[in-house]
């Protein structure tokens, strides 16, 4: 038996219907090619909302509103100006019904958001807000990190899996190159599980919303497209020696010996830090 439809907690009090009435009255049946998992729960999306810290100021980033329930409570928990990114032409009108209420706070690009320089939208501090379409969220999220300092935060909802591998610390079989990247860049907390329940469809996976603050500066001096052939080495045969994985990029023994590591550790025992060293050192035997 499905459970019993909260009625209370899908009614937004901003004037448009429930979501439910939205989806069935603009025809948004979801797409599993498009990533369509909605949610309606307004506890859920003001959690998610709250979770972006000073949406007053700046501009929020929404990628996939969908039938818009996550834009609502952003603009519900007073964001200054949301710039939603949505793929789907159906979602056209609600979107536009949604802009009516909030006027000159809500603006619609529809594409693909993987074509947009998402880093130049709006003013700073940027935020970026969202339950994404999980068939995209990785390159989505690597791309925006080659320009960490253009943004403030993130708030992303993506499969568990995912955010365990962003979280994960050395030693752990979950870490590997997207842990090594994002955590030299950015401090990672994930924090709450959400239960596929929650979705309409629900998907196969359980979810978990993650925040990810840019640091100032990068946990330690890299280049960042040497850090990735670093990384793409060690951990393309995690199983490996240092000093046999790492040989595509030079004399390994000496690079780990430029970098003070153990030519015999394995690269899922590496710290980030340590990541870093090497790349500096690939970058000073000028051998990338
Ligand atoms: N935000 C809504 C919610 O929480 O209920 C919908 C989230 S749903 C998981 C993902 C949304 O991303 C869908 O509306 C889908 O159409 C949209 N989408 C999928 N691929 C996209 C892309 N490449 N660029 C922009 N939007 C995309």
């Amino acid at each position: 038996m499905s459970d019993p439809i909260d009625v209370a907690a899908e009614t937004p009090g901003d004037g448009l219907p429930p979501l439910r009435e939205v989806i069935a009255t603009h025809g948004l049946d979801a797409r599993r090619s498009l990533g369509q998992n909605f949610l309606f729960d307004l506890n859920l999306t003001g959690r998610i909302a709250r979770a972006g810290g000073e949406i007053d100021q700046g501009t929020v980033i929404e990628i996939g509103p969908g039938p818009g329930g996550l834009t609502r409570a952003l603009l519900g928990a007073g964001a200054r100006r949301v710039i939603a990114i949505e793929r789907d032409s159906r979602c056209r009108g609600v979107l536009a019904e949604i802009a009516a209420v909030w006027p000159s706070r809500l603006e619609t690009i529809e594409g693909d958001a993987l074509d947009i320089d998402v880093a130049a939208l709006g003013e700073a501090p940027r935020r970026v807000i969202a339950n994404l379409p999980y068939n995209v969220a990785t390159p989505l999220l690597i791309g925006w990190l080659r320009h960490a300092s253009a943004f403030e935060r993130f708030v992303l909802m993506f499969q568990k899996e995912v955010v365990d591998r962003l979280a994960a610390r050395p030693g752990t079989k979950d870490y590997g190159r997207l842990s090594v990247i994002t955590q030299w860049l950015c401090e990672v907390r994930p924090l709450f599980d959400v239960n596929p329940r929650a979705f309409t469809p629900p998907p196969k996976v359980v979810s978990t919303v993650v925040r990810i603050d840019p640091r100032p500066q990068p946990l330690a001096p890299a280049r960042m497209e040497t850090l990735e052939r670093v990384t793409a080495a060690a951990f393309g045969q995690r199983r490996k020696m240092l000093r046999a994985s790492l040989k595509a990029l030079g004399d390994a023994e000496a690079l780990c010996a430029a970098a003070g590591l153990d030519p015999t550790a394995r690269a899922e025992t590496i710290p980030v830090e340590g990541f870093a060293a090497l790349a500096r050192a690939v970058d000073a035997a000028g051998s990338v």
